[in-house]
């Protein structure tokens, strides 16, 4: 389906496809802002599905037989779309398998190290709801307070700086260009039944970006220095968080992330394993049972529980 999607919606615009399946399309010489989406969606059950739109413009999968609706980051994909459907100046990145771990944007980060630095700007199209711009991707600070709030500004549709983000394709590119965000495009509840989207929204935004003149905007974060993390990371979430995101679900959907923002915190597999003996209370035989791979639990027989 997402080659099929990719042949319909993006092939037309003739992108160069790099060797990680990223498509990449530029309007304009030498542009300094990147657009990044990406092209994968995740869902549970393959094929078509049945959507609905009510009076509002809001989209949900309907039926029973649909599962999410894909609008992570489908919605990105129409936002960059309608950019250059206006010849708006920039480098677009459709990235290949992000939900899997940014393999393309890893994939442009390693071999691409001088086109990712030509760019000031990286505006990432794949963040849940209507008001946020995220200037921090798990605690790690991509863009200067100057640069978001201009940008709010210049987009004006109430938009906030928000350093609360996860985690998208373009956290790959943190220290390489100087202001990074990802910015709302609509959707809530993605991967899940619930996901919706706000198509009202999605299609002013389009506008809205249209007329922003990124020449104008500061660049201020100064790559060659020491980088800032969030520190008020999980006090902020406090009513940022809504119930189809519960910290456990967050865990089970993205291992590999949560994994990684642990490392950023200082906390190896030994300080976990410290952590569910000692604090958590779980005994050793429970605990290193999970490390064992399958077919080769036989030295449990000699661990003495
Ligand atoms: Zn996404």
């Amino acid at each position: 389906m997402e080659r099929q999607f990719i042949e319909r919606y993006i092939t037309p615009y003739e992108p160069t496809v790099d060797k990680a399946n990223n498509r990449i399309i530029t309007v304009g010489d030498n542009p300094k802002v990147m657009f990044s989406c990406h092209t994968d969606t995740v869902h549970h059950l393959p094929k078509r599905q049945k959507i609905h739109t009510d009076k509002h413009g809001i989209i949900h999968a309907g039926s029973k037989h649909s599962n999410c609706l894909g609008a992570d980051d489908t919605a990105g994909i129409y936002v960059a779309l309608g950019l250059i459907d206006r010849g708006i100046e920039g480098t677009y990145i459709f990235h290949a398998g992000e939900e899997i771990g940014c393999i393309g944007a890893k994939h442009l980060a390693e071999h691409e190290e001088d086109f990712i630095k030509s760019f000031d700007i990286s505006i990432a199209l794949d963040r849940r709801g209507t008001q946020s711009l995220v200037t921090a991707q798990t605690c790690m600070i991509g863009a200067s307070d100057e640069f978001a709030k201009a940008f709010c500004a210049a987009i004006g549709m109430k938009h906030s700086p928000d350093p609360t983000g996860l985690w998208t394709d373009n956290i790959e590119y943190l220290n390489m260009i100087p202001e990074l965000v990802n910015l709302s495009v609509g959707y809530s509840g993605a991967h899940t039944v619930h996901e919706r989207l706000d198509s009202t929204y999605l299609f002013k935004l389009v506008d809205a970006l249209a007329q922003v003149d990124y020449k104008d905007l500061p660049i201020i974060r100064d790559l060659s220095q020491p980088q800032g993390i969030v520190d008020t990371y999980y006090g902020s979430y406090t009513g940022k968080y809504d119930h189809e995101d519960d910290l456990e679900d967050l865990i089970r959907r993205f291992p590999s992330q949560i994994a990684h923002l642990l490392e950023t915190f200082g906390f190896d597999g030994d300080d976990i394993l410290d952590f569910l003996t000692k604090e958590e209370g779980l005994d050793d035989y429970q605990v290193y049972k999970h490390l064992t791979a399958p077919g080769r639990d036989d030295w449990w027989d000699d661990f003495d529980r």
